[in-house]
């Protein structure tokens, strides 16, 4: 199969991270089968979901990993002038829910599984699931590939690049607070505890941190921004106007810089609720209280400049220069495993998660020339 029929196919399994992706993973063990070769899953707790790993040529050291996420996300709410599940050519553009992000990488490793024939070295495919929500598939699979494989020499992390290479993104901490308060009229604001304006106090202090951050981040990170950032993304809480609110809730997360740690910033959080808040919530009502719970924790991917990912992807694509890149992705997770990782992968990040998610043709292709190199080199 062509790398465009197996995006075809990829596109047309729905795998919002908030559903399974198992027909996808039952197709991709299905064509490995065809080619004789054997994959390995690694399920979720309930089964629903799956990560899939499999090794083409010789199980020996110095092997390459390409490593993606099978899931996507969300097209609810999006204005598509296609059926999103339907892989949509127009002119050079192919339009799709994954197009970019990141089905193609695996289609293009895929359709190629058969030029892996004369390898000397290893190419293991590493595709996992719940990427978009927070990183929170791919460490399973992680630590059976650092069990199972012979050390590999690199990790090539297919995120849309165009084909660049990426050396560095931040992490990202995600975080539920939870407040409870103490219901009362609101004319009478001394026999309540507001949950809303208790939250907003926290949200207060989340903004006062995100700016000495953005002051105090080197301007040379790399990063764009340079800084890290904490932003709440939801909030919810109280009834009516007139009734002082017991419950509200907010989510944020923290993106931070290789030489930020986002626990230090979340323990900080965690002494203001409790020096500052808790003790003058519960002088009124015992009950009260603030909750905090981390439902995301993907590391940074660092710099490392002599690293054997670097140098290979480099070589391979001729470029001379890296970049670093805000959003998180499973990179981080490689190069904390002891993985020398990097990303480098065909599209733009500027069409994903968007509204008509494309690639183009000609990134198919540059994604197809990259991994005939790689190839070439194992061979
Ligand atoms: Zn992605």
């Amino acid at each position: 199969m062509q790398s465009i029929e197996i995006l075809e196919k990829l596109v047309s399994f729905p795998t919002v991270s908030k559903d399974s992706n198992l027909e996808l993973i039952e197709f991709i063990d299905g064509y490995l089968s065809e080619h004789e070769i054997s994959s390995t899953r690694v399920p979720n707790k309930k089964g629903t979901k799956a990560n899939l790993y499999a090794t083409i040529g010789p199980m020996e050291e110095g092997g390459i990993i390409l490593s993606g996420h099978t899931d996507v996300v969300p097209v609810e709410g999006q204005p598509w002038d296609t059926d999103p599940f339907v892989l949509t050519e127009k002119g050079e553009r192919l339009y799709g829910r994954g197009t970019c992000d990141m089905k193609a990488y695996a289609a293009i490793a895929l359709a190629l599984v058969p030029e892996m024939k004369r390898l000397k070295k290893p190419v293991h495919l590493a595709f996992s699931y719940d990427e978009e929500i927070g990183c929170l598939g791919a460490p399973g699979m992680i630590s059976e590939l650092k069990e199972n494989l012979p050390r590999p020499r690199a990790v090539i992390v297919g995120e849309p690049t165009e084909m660049k290479v990426v050396t560095a993104h931040k992490g990202i901490v995600a975080l539920t607070t939870t407040v409870t308060g103490h219901e009362a009229h609101s004319s009478q604001t001394h026999r309540g505890v507001s949950a809303v304006m208790t939250a907003s106090r926290l949200i207060q202090w989340i903004e006062n941190r995100a700016e000495t951050l953005r002051q105090s981040a080197p301007t040379d990170s790399g990063f764009e921004p340079h800084f890290t950032t904490i932003h709440v993304g939801v909030i919810h809480g109280g009834t009516a106007i007139n009734i002082i609110s017991r419950h509200c809730e907010f989510c944020w997360d923290i993106r931070s810089i290789p030489n930020d740690d986002p626990q230090q910033i979340v323990q900080d959080f965690e002494d203001f609720c409790q020096k500052e808040l808790i003790p003058n919530m519960q002088e009124i009502a015992p009950e009260t209280g603030i909750q905090t719970r981390c439902f995301a924790d993907a590391p940074a991917l660092v710099h490392e400049p002599e690293s054997e990912a670097v140098r290979l992807a480099k070589e391979l694509t001729a470029e001379t220069t890296t970049r670093k890149v805000p959003y998180a992705a499973e990179a981080g997770q490689f190069q904390q495993a002891g993985f020398p990782t990097v990303i480098c992968g065909p599209g733009s990040i500027d069409q994903a998660h968007q509204p008509n998610e494309y690639i183009e043709h000609s990134q198919l292709e540059k994604g197809e020339n990259f991994l005939r190199s790689l190839i070439r080199a194992l061979s």
